[in-house]
């Protein structure tokens, strides 16, 4: 990295803002909509008090998606290269960061969706390649991890392979037969995930969530032969805990213990998203955290990566706004 980069390496993050419509009861509690996307880069806060005569503070990313863009749109322009990138055999990751109830869930589903579409209509396209799609899925929570295909709750380990790095022991990994193959999954993934009640929202997850989908092509010609035309890779969609801070989403107890590993996956994660963002060449502490860990071969090095951050407009979520932004704004 740094000055002796290759091309693949001095890629930046692509980090995209995504800002959702008002909710039902935010307009029933008369909680006012405080920022506006003015352009397709530009974000700005509004402040309503307690001095309107002040400027609105602008934000600018790689792309804003304002409250009436589509999950379509988001794809389009914030996920959809990076996430094909996976058929010319190059990793990648999608993120989705922000507080609970932002909207991070409703955008990756649709940008997953999206993706295994395009990776569908790629494959008839190409008919003198032989595809082969994989399937995994898990959850961190509390710093374990589990196999969100399968019942069995264990946690899984971790293990250090010389060839491949870290991989998860046990992980169930399906070989797709269809996209509808992949809906059935995905919605026992749905039911499986585990939803943690909080103070701050009934239905908030206080876990991580990564599907990944692996591609394995190669040329027809050479089938069967010795060959060196096998393309791999994968693409991680990353359904991040939300963001807010242990201190506000917690009640007690257990939650304090939850609240702090979901702050330290996301703590480290935001680390070496701002080291790889920067291209330096230091220490990336992948290890200190099972995110990362589990991430690390598809981020960094030649991976690509995308960031959708999401934000509530609501004034009364206006400080896990600015924290989002501001996290948005490190991995640029
Ligand atoms: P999170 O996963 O961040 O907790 P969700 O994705 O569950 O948030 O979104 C919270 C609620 O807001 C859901 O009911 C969802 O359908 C709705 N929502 C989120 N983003 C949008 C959007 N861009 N347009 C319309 N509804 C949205
Ligand atoms: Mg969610």
């Amino acid at each position: 990295m740094g000055g002796t980069a290759g091309v693949g390496e001095m890629e930046r993050i692509l980090v995209s803002v995504r800002l959702r419509p008002l909710s039902e009861k935010e307009i029933e509690a008369n909680d006012p909509a405080e920022w506006e996307c003015i352009s397709d880069t530009t974000i700005i806060f509004r402040s309503s008090h307690p001095d309107r005569s002040m400027a609105p503070t602008a934000y600018a990313f790689d792309r804003v998606f304002g409250s009436k863009c589509t999950t379509k749109q988001v794809y389009e322009e914030a996920a959809k290269e990076v996430a094909l990138s996976v058929v010319s055999g190059i990793n990648s990751s999608i993120f989705a960061y922000g507080q609970t109830s932002s909207g991070k869930t409703y955008t990756m589903s649709g940008i997953t969706e999206h993706t295994v579409a395009d990776i569908y209509d790629y494959i008839k396209r190409h008919p003198e390649r032989a595809f082969a799609l994989k399937f995994s899925a898990l959850e961190i929570y509390n710093e374990a991890v589990r196999d969100l295909l399968s019942m069995d709750c264990t946690p899984l380990r971790l293990l250090d392979d010389p060839e491949r790095g870290t991989i998860v022991e046990k992980l169930r990994e399906e070989t797709l037969k269809d996209g509808n193959h992949l809906k059935t999954l995905l919605a026992l993934c749905e039911a499986q995930r585990r939803i943690g009640e909080t103070s701050l929202n009934e239905m908030s997850s206080r876990s991580h969530q990564i599907l990944r989908l692996t591609i394995e092509s190669s040329a027809r010609e050479f089938l069967g032969k010795d060959n060196t035309s096998t393309l791999s890779a994968s693409v991680n969609f990353v359904d991040l805990a939300g963001s807010e801070r242990a201190s506000q989403a917690l009640s007690q107890g257990t939650r304090l213990k939850e609240g702090c590993h979901i702050n330290r996956s996301l703590l480290t994660l935001g680390t070496v998203i701002r080291k790889l963002s920067k291209g330096r060449n230091g220490h990336i502490p992948y290890r200190e955290s099972k995110l990362t860990r589990i991430l690390q071969p598809c981020l960094g090095g030649n991976a690509r990566t995308a960031i959708i951050c999401t934000i509530c407009p609501a004034q009364s979520h206006i400080e896990q706004s600015k924290n989002t932004l501001l996290f948005a704004s490190c991995a640029k």
